[in-house]
């Protein structure tokens, strides 16, 4: 049977869903294929991201979290007696979240009217896509045009072999029925500090092994110095420069080898979790004749708009290039169907928000420090902590800080970096100030309600021409 559509979208993450929907809104036929199904084996929507990623990590971030901070809640007057922590229960709670919102992308679809369609859609060229449902039954769609967005998976070490249980994967520390006594995590990528920040606030003696020997490159300098020993003292062993080179489970405990320098070392843990990045899935989703090219680290070829090789094909999120942030998919998504529908927005690369849910958070948009003196450009950097804020120690929350980096000649924001309570709800305001092209004056003139967290921002932003009011300023020069 072959039907035909304006526009067939494979995979149904956020890249994937939120362009079905908005193909819809903008009154284009619109299908999506996806293959992925729950534990009771029905079809679901969502992607990584609902079913096994951000959703059910947070759920078990913020219920671990609130479990954490009982420990502390004695200098507020609260005196906690027989606390304890049900994790079957706080699983089955993430279950529920999972579904819950799984179910919404389902009455959305329907509500625009996007027409789901359950199995693994393959492009074979010519607007042609088969698709192959779970009970092996195909059939071929004809679309005019075609977006791909089927994500990624993640990347397995061949000397590490997951067995689903003693061995697992980002997805397989979603589900442990207790926290294992000794837990080991390769790579202290957000992934290794998300899932370990879990299971340790559940009592893990957890080490993290990272073959970098900084923490968080890719974050500003100071963030990746100041979470590392923020962690350490939440209990978190991480060791640097530790590269894994193998494990092998025995008598149910997993001995782990890896290298630091010339030196080889042991280390026996109860669980371990592999968490050393993921790579683009593009397995069965396209056939020679269909004309789609792969980058040289196995990304679909697109240009800066989302545009394959091949006419009419976009293609967006994890599966091309850019770092794998649902956000950032969806905004991709978003922009190959409004392109297909004529429009010509485009997605803006220098603002994308990153975040890590550890406590503190860990969120940053724009240049790094490092990064701006390695290009040579000329910067102002202001840094606020959250010690001085008074929403923060009203809290009981006063560790990180804000930084602002503003260009040193225009003024220009290019970048901010928190560590701290809400970080990711604040990084906000330094996407909106970049998105803007604002610079550090324009935020300092904006004014923000007290006593709130987000008065860091402001301060951080005034101190960069030396007028904050709760910190001591640098000298001006
Ligand atoms: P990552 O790239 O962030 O970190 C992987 C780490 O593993 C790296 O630091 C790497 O040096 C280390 N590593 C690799 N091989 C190793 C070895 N043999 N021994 C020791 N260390 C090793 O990847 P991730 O944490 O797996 O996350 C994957 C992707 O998912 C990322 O792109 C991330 O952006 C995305 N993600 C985002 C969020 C979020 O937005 N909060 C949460 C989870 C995942």
């Amino acid at each position: 049977m072959s039907r035909e559509f304006d526009v067939v979208v494979v995979g149904a993450g956020p890249a994937g869903y939120a362009a079905a929907i908005r193909s819809a809104q903008l009154g284009m036929s619109t299908a999506c294929v996806d293959k992925s199904v729950q534990k009771n084996g029905e079809p679901t929507l969502g992607g990584t991201c609902l079913n096994w990623g951000c959703i059910p990590s947070k759920a078990l971030l913020d219920a671990t979290h609130h479990y954490a901070i009982l420990r502390d809640l004695g200098d507020m007057g609260i005196e906690v007696d027989g606390c304890r922590m049900d994790i079957p229960k706080m699983i089955a709670r993430k279950d529920a979240v999972v579904r819950q919102l799984t179910s919404g992308i389902t009455v959305l679809f329907k509500a625009n009217g996007v027409k789901h369609l359950p199995g693994t859609g393959t492009l074979l060229g010519d607007g042609r896509v088969r698709v192959v449902e779970h009970d092996g039954k195909f059939r071929e769609l004809r679309a005019s045009n075609m977006v791909l967005a089927t994500g990624s998976t993640p990347i397995e070490l061949p000397s590490v072999p997951m067995d689903g249980q003693h061995i697992v994967d980002s997805t397989g520390a979603l589900e442990f029925q207790a926290a294992p006594k000794r837990l080991g995590v390769i790579g202290a990528g957000i992934i290794g500090l998300e899932l370990g920040s879990v299971w340790g606030r559940l009592g893990s003696e957890v080490v993290v092994l990272e073959a970098l020997s900084e923490l968080l490159p890719a974050a500003d300098e100071r963030v990746g110095r100041d979470a590392k020993r923020i962690f350490k003292r939440q209990g978190l062993d991480i060791r640097l420069g530790a590269t894994v080179i193998g494990a092998a489970v025995d008598n149910g405990e997993v001995t782990v080898t890896y290298a630091v320098g010339d030196k080889e070392d042991r280390l026996v843990v109860d669980k371990l979790i592999v968490g050393v990045g993921r790579k683009p899935l593009t397995r069965d989703l396209f056939t020679p004749e269909a004309g789609i090219g792969l980058d040289e680290r196995g990304f679909v070829s697109v240009d800066q708009n989302c545009r394959t090789s091949a006419s009419g094909v976009f293609a967006v999120g994890d599966v091309v290039r850019g770092p794998m942030l649902a956000h950032k998919g969806a905004e991709e998504g978003i922009m190959a169907v409004e392109r297909i529908a004529g429009h010509k927005p485009v997605v803006n690369y220098h603002a994308i928000p990153s975040v890590i849910y550890t406590h503190p958070e860990i969120a940053w948009v724009g240049k790094t420090e490092q990064e701006l003196r390695s290009d040579g450009v000329p910067y102002r950097s202001s840094v606020f902590q959250f010690g001085a804020s008074g929403r923060a120690l009203a809290a009981n929350d006063t560790s990180g800080f804000v930084k602002v980096l503003a260009h040193e000649k225009t003024d220009r924001i290019i970048g901010v970096h928190i560590l701290g309570p809400s970080a990711s709800e604040l990084i906000s305001a330094g996407v909106i100030a970049m998105e803007f092209e604002g610079s550090a004056e324009d935020l300092a003139l904006t004014m923000f309600a007290h006593p709130t967290l987000s008065e860091a921002v402001h301060e951080a932003a005034l101190g960069i021409a030396g007028n904050a009011i709760h910190m001591v300023n640098r000298k001006k020069s």
